[in-house]
């Protein structure tokens, strides 16, 4: 029986990697349109480079653009950075395709709800509040302040905890195979993958670890009433 599902946030519940990238984009050309004296294309490659390098959440992108692209520190191309990313942001922050149905009807069937992610803190629960879906969780969890990174078992075992239910109890629904389906399956959860974004095609190599894949968030709703239902008929119908 299926008491509680854990969705990963980043391209599983929020449209993220899109919103970067039209946030980058909309940096650089703001940049430019005050005054940066570098074709977009240019400024754009590093600026890309630079967060792979130092990660998303470096909090130093213009400046370091900058230097990367020998020019002085000037302050007023940053704040043009800045600003065209957070209004972007701002504008653009949406939830994915049919998160609020699936949550809602999740709830309806009686089932509590979590999120497991990764990343910092602040800027999630900023995405969260902002689209205004923090209603339907019951907890959100940040591995970062468990000191951990998902697939971490950690992380899954406190979510499990925080509910007080064992791991056949919960599914994970995520975008990563990775870090949601092999990091659930590994602590005993059901893992459901979430076949979207950027991730659609990548460590496959994990694919091994999926109970399900979905490609409609909604269809999560179907998957969670049928394993449950199964489970109180003697039939015995296969997961898959
Ligand atoms: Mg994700």
């Amino acid at each position: 029986m299926i008491r509680a599902v854990f969705f990963d946030l980043d391209d599983t519940l929020i449209d993220t990697s899109k919103l970067a990238e039209n946030a980058r984009k909309n940096a650089i050309e703001n940049m430019i349109r005050h005054g940066l004296p570098v074709d977009f294309g240019i400024a754009y490659h590093e600026l890309l480079e630079l967060i792979n390098e130092y990660g998303s959440n470096f909090p130093h992108h213009f400046d370091y653009l900058l230097r990367r692209l020998d020019l002085p520190y000037e302050p007023k191309w940053v704040a043009a950075g800045v600003i065209g990313y957070h209004n972007t942001k701002i504008a653009y922050l949406k939830t994915v395709k049919g998160v609020r149905r699936t949550l809602l009807r999740l709830k309806e069937m009686g089932l509590q709800l979590g999120v497991i992610t990764d990343g910092d803190p602040v800027k999630q629960w900023e995405k969260i509040l902002r689209t205004g879906i923090d209603d339907y969780f019951e907890a959100v969890l940040i591995s970062d302040s468990v000191g951990v990174k998902k697939p971490h078992r950690k992380i899954f075992e406190k979510a499990l905890e925080m509910f007080d239910l064992k791991p056949h109890e919960a599914a994970v629904v995520g975008d990563r195979l990775y870090s949601d389906v092999y990091g659930a399956k590994r602590v005993g959860m059901t893992a459901i993958w979430f076949k979207y974004g950027k991730y659609a095609n990548r460590e496959l190599d994990y694919l091994e670890y999926a109970d399900f894949t979905v490609r409609d968030l909604e269809d999560v709703v179907e998957i969670i009433r049928g394993l449950n239902s199964e489970e109180g008929s003697d039939k015995e119908v296969p997961a898959h």
